[in-house]
C-alpha cells in the first residue's frame, strides 16, 4: 500500500509517567452537561438533555503549548472539561460495563468561537466552525485509570491570568461518565483512541491574546496554555 502523498503524523496525547503516547482516533464532546452552564447558555436543563458534537482529532494541543487566537471570531471562550480516554472497542455498552472501556482521564479545554456558535444556533445550523477549529482542544497527559481509580467527584476549576473563572465538581454532571459512554456507544462504535470531552460548568468567558489560562481536575495534571496573536 502506497499513499499518494505523505499522510503526516498521527494526532496523539501524552500518557502520564510513560514515554508512550495515546493515538487519538476521534474527539467527541458533550454539550450542556452541567445544569448551571446549560442555564448560562439560555437552556433549560430540566427540559433538554445533554447532546453530542465533535472536533477533529488533530485539534489536540499539548499541555504548555501556545494556542493561536483563531480567525473569524471576536469571542473565543474557554471551557474546562474532564476528558475520558477510551481504551477498548465497543458498541451498545451496558451501563455496568462502561467503566471497563476507560483507558484513563485527562483535563481538556473545549475552546469555542462563541459568536459563530450563537450565529449557527440562531438559524439551526451545525456547530462545526464554532467548535472544530485548529488548536481547539488543548489536553493534558492522560492518567491511566489504574492510577486514579474511577473519577466520580472532584473539583474542576479554571483561571485566566490567575483569576478564578470556573469552579465546580464532577458530581454536578447531568450525564455521568458511564451514562455518556452508554449513550455514545449507541450512536457510534467506540474505538481505542477516542477522547470524550464531558462538558463544562458555568463561568465560561472570553480569552484574548496574552492570556495565561490554567485549569484542572482533582488528581489530574494542570492544563496550562497562553493565547497568542496569530
Ligand atoms: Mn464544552
Amino acid at each position: 500500500m502506497k499513499y499518494a502523498f505523505d499522510p503526516g503524523h498521527h494526532a496523539s496525547v501524552a500518557i502520564h509517567g510513560s514515554d508512550e503516547r495515546f493515538p487519538v482516533h476521534r474527539i467527541y464532546c458533550v454539550g450542556r452537561n452541567y445544569a448551571d452552564h446549560a442555564r448560562e447558555m439560555g437552556g433549560n436543563p430540566e427540559r433538554e438533555p445533554p447532546f453530542f458534537f465533535d472536533k477533529p482529532a488533530d485539534a489536540v494541543v499539548g499541555n504548555g503549548e501556545q494556542v493561536p487566537y483563531p480567525p473569524r471570531t471576536q469571542n473565543l471562550h474557554h471551557e474546562i472539561e474532564l476528558v475520558v480516554a477510551i481504551g477498548r472497542e465497543g458498541r451498545n455498552i451496558p451501563i455496568e460495563d462502561a467503566n471497563a472501556y476507560i483507558f484513563g482521564y485527562a483535563v481538556g479545554n473545549d475552546l469555542t468561537r462563541r459568536d459563530l456558535q450563537f450565529a449557527a444556533r440562531d438559524v439551526g445550523r451545525p456547530w462545526d466552525t464554532a467548535k472544530g477549529f485548529d488548536h481547539s482542544a488543548p489536553t493534558t497527559a492522560i492518567h491511566r485509570i489504574e492510577e486514579t481509580g474511577v473519577l466520580e467527584r472532584g473539583e474542576i476549576w479554571l483561571t485566566v491570568n490567575d483569576v478564578k473563572r470556573q469552579t465546580s465538581n464532577l458530581d454536578q454532571m447531568i450525564w455521568s461518565v458511564p451514562e455518556i459512554i452508554v449513550e455514545l456507544s449507541q450512536l457510534y462504535t467506540l474505538k481505542p483512541g477516542d477522547l470524550i470531552f464531558t462538558g463544562t460548568p458555568s463561568g465560561v468567558g472570553p480569552l484574548k491574546p496574552g492570556d495565561e489560562v490554567r485549569g484542572g481536575v482533582e488528581l489530574l495534571d494542570t492544563l496550562s496554555f497562553q493565547v497568542v496573536e496569530t
